[in-house]
């Protein structure tokens, strides 16, 4: 059985060298935050009580804030998350209010739902030590705005990308509950620009799938995978893998065969590829999907569903496609000790993937409590920055080589040079 997770990330985060903007209409809360601060040591603080001047100071230049404390009541409070996803604000939130808890959760859903970095929610008056507690989940410093400029994001760079091999496949690890011990690895697609560094697949992927290039993207990350896998296998085996299908590549029923031939070709068994079937296009054309599901089940891949709980997954999905795989959405798993209702969701999703027969695996696992709850809960697999953030693929690889027993808190240390600890991503 696994001992004690060790932290395979430093999570701790320097509280004194981040810079703040907190917004209240309330002075006495504000001038106690800013004290709180200052006794850490955090000497950029500021307090604001307006969100439209709060916005203005939300600027890419340097002196932007890396952590916003929000008052959640405050006018226009709840419109601001929205503008925050509009300037690609990525730093860390906090929410406080005095109006209840369960406020807090639907404001700190709304603003997950806005892709916001959000770090808890406290209600008034809390003390010194929970507000410290929810700003040690910051993990900055890191890039707090996509470095991207949007015209970067066009079809024709894409295209370019995709011709002149800048896709590049991370790899993130997932790991046995029970053992802590490896289980797998989920490729994460990276684009390596020449200019502004590795963007993120939340940025690219969405255009890929709008021009029509997700077909030769997804092609080329298989490709480049297959071959890496095949070349290192870990004391003699194929090392299990994931790789993203998005849903709209299911119309395409010759995909099976396609696969198939490649992984004979790498002499790879279907068994150990898993496809993490993510987005709406599922239930949008349902019998064609359901075809190449099938196909592909009959020709010995694993199939998973991605990010249940949110977007378009749903009960009758399920039931009705040749899934062997569950994946739980991180919004359900990251902080669900501390929240009765993620927890009681995360539950519920374990107890019926059990009933259905399906493998169980936790995204987001970030602290030892998510840990603590996926054993409690009995989830299979868990997969998270606390295991490993995505590395490049070769690095993960090549550690694997040096120590094929990997295990968790052990190997390989996510704060290697090639992590993205050390180069921040451009972000959605
Ligand atoms: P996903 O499939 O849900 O992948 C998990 C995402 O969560 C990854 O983001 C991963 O870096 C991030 N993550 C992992 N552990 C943690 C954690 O503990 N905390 C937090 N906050 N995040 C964590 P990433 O790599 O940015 O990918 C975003 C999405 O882009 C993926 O979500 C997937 O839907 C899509 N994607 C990535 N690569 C490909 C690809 O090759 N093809 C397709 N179609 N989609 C891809
Ligand atoms: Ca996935
Ligand atoms: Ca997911």
């Amino acid at each position: 059985m696994a001992k004690e997770l060790i932290m395979a990330t430093d999570c701790s985060s320097d509280i004194a060298t981040c810079r703040y903007l907190v917004i209240d209409d309330d002075i006495s809360t504000t001038k106690r935050i800013k004290s709180i601060l200052n006794d850490m040591g955090a000497s950029a603080v500021e307090c604001i009580d307006d969100i439209d001047v709060a916005l203005s100071r939300i600027t890419k230049e340097t002196d932007h804030p890396d952590i916003i404390i929000c008052d959640l009541s405050i006018p226009n409070g709840v419109a601001f998350f929205r503008h925050l996803e509009d300037k690609q604000f990525v730093g860390g939130i906090v929410l406080i209010s005095d109006e209840s808890e369960r406020l807090l959760r639907m404001g700190s859903n709304l603003a997950k739902a806005h892709h916001l970095n959000v770090l808890g929610s406290l209600l008034k008056p809390f003390t010194e030590g929970a507000l410290l507690n929810v700003l040690a989940h910051f993990n900055g410093p890191k890039a707090i705005f996509s470095s991207l400029p949007p015209s970067i994001l066009t079809p024709e760079a894409l295209r370019t990308a995709i011709e002149e091999d800048q896709l590049v496949p991370f790899l993130q690890p997932k790991v046995s509950v029970q053992t802590g011990r490896l289980v797998g690895v989920e490729v994460l697609a990276r684009w390596q620009h020449p200019e502004h560094g590795l963007v993120s697949p939340g940025l690219f992927i969405p255009v890929a799938e709008e021009c029509g290039l997700i077909g030769q993207l997804t092609q080329d990350i298989l490709s480049k995978t297959f071959r890496l896998i095949a070349a290192h296998p870990r004391a003699g085996r194929t090392i299990p893998f994931a790789v993203n299908l998005s849903a709209l590549m299911l119309s395409d029923v010759d995909l099976p065969r396609r696969i198939k031939d490649e992984l004979a070709m790498t002499g790879i068994d279907p068994a150990n590829l898993t496809l993490e079937i993510t987005e709406s296009g599922l239930c949008e054309n349902m019998t064609s999907s359901l075809e190449t599901l099938l196909r592909l089940t009959f020709k010995g891949v694993r199939l998973s569903i991605d990010d249940f709980g949110v977007g378009y997954s749903t009960f009758e999905q399920l039931r009705m496609m040749p899934f062997s795989e569950l994946k739980i959405d991180r919004i359900f798993v990251t902080g669900a000790a501390q929240d009765a209702e993620e927890y009681m969701f995360f539950q519920s999703v374990v107890l019926l993937a059990k009933k259905l027969g399906l493998t169980t695996v936790a995204e987001g696992v970030e602290t030892q409590e998510d840990w603590n709850v996926c054993r409690q809960l009995g989830c299979d697999v868990a997969q998270g920055y606390l295991i490993g953030r995505p590395m490049l693929a070769e690095t993960f690889l090549n550690t694997l080589s040096s120590a094929p027993h990997w295990q968790v808190g052990k190997n390989p240390r996510s704060r290697q040079r090639t992590s993205e600890r050390s180069r921040p991503l451009a972000h959605p």
